[in-house]
């Protein structure tokens, strides 16, 4: 009989994010498809036996999606239940939505298990609300993986500088300096606050801010890589003014440089 496949999101990365079902599904899953965004407290803590890294191949290139795809629906139709675990929610940016799709066109059944995005969820425990009242009544999720200068690009930055609204770019530390300038380009106040949170909820989880013109530079100095994602916006110094009070692994408590030590010691 043919086994069922669950798209399931891990949340940003702290194990006691996952949602109850995402934990049980693990548990009870034949095997377990994943790359390395839920990061490695979630991914160790599966049975060795029972997981399966998709997300590079030995040569360090990323596995195409189309064998990914094809791995799904062979597991599954020799019998096995199968957790796709992705960082995150699985729909936002994630490529849950091909997958479903191919899922579905060969007839495999398939169950959607959604994660805290790191969009909402890696901004909150940094103290950044991604709307507020006072601040900000809209948030666009956007990719920061194309090049802004592009004719074609597929993200409209001077519509998002219109908005007024809260701007999350995910996968956008590399290409930082070109949407920042895009933005300003695009009549964006110069001095508007920018934050990147890097590896949000994980014991390692940094964090740099600084505004639009700034914000490349405390990109730099704090030496922030991927994952992390970019907040622009006033919320994003809603953080400054509450870091003091914040507990938990956004607080950044151990070191004044923003990294966090996990657990308050
Ligand atoms: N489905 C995921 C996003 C996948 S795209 C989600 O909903 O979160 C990959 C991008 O997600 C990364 O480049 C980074 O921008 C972001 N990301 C994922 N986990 C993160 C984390 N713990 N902290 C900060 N950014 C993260």
């Amino acid at each position: 009989m043919t086994g069922t496949v669950y798209l399931v999101g891990s949340g940003p990365g702290d194990p006691e994010l996952l949602t109850v079902r995402a934990a049980r599904l693990i548990d009870e899953a034949d095997v377990v498809l994943h790359d390395k965004l839920p990061g490695p407290e979630i991914i160790e803590d599966i049975p060795e036996g029972k997981r399966e890294d998709v997300g590079k191949r030995a040569g360090g290139e990323r596995t195409p999606q189309s064998e990914i795809n094809q791995r799904l629906v062979d597991l599954a139709e020799e019998g096995n239940d199968v957790v796709r675990l992705k960082g995150g929610d699985p729909f936002v940016f994630g490529r849950g939505g091909e997958e479903m799709e191919y899922l579905a066109d060969h007839g495999v059944p398939v169950e959607v298990v959604p994660g805290i995005t790191s969009a909402v969820g890696a901004a909150g425990v940094g103290g950044i609300p991604v709307t507020h009242r006072d601040y900000a009544s809209s948030v666009s999720f956007v990719t920061g993986h194309e090049d802004p200068t592009k004719a074609e690009s597929a993200v409209d930055w001077q519509a998002l500088a219109d908005t007024g609204g809260t701007i999350v770019v995910l996968m956008g530390v590399g290409k930082l300096p070109d949407y920042t300038r895009a933005l300003r380009e695009a009549g964006m106040d110069p001095e508007t606050p920018v934050a990147l949170v890097e590896r949000g909820t994980w014991p390692e989880m940094r964090v740099a801010t600084g505004t639009l013109d700034t914000v490349v530079d405390a990109r730099d100095e704090r030496g922030i890589e991927p994952p992390a994602i970019t907040v622009i916006g006033d919320v994003a110094a809603v953080r400054d003014r509450v870091v003091e009070f914040l507990r938990g692994r956004g607080s950044g408590r151990n070191g004044g440089d923003g990294r966090s030590g996990g657990d308050d010691a």
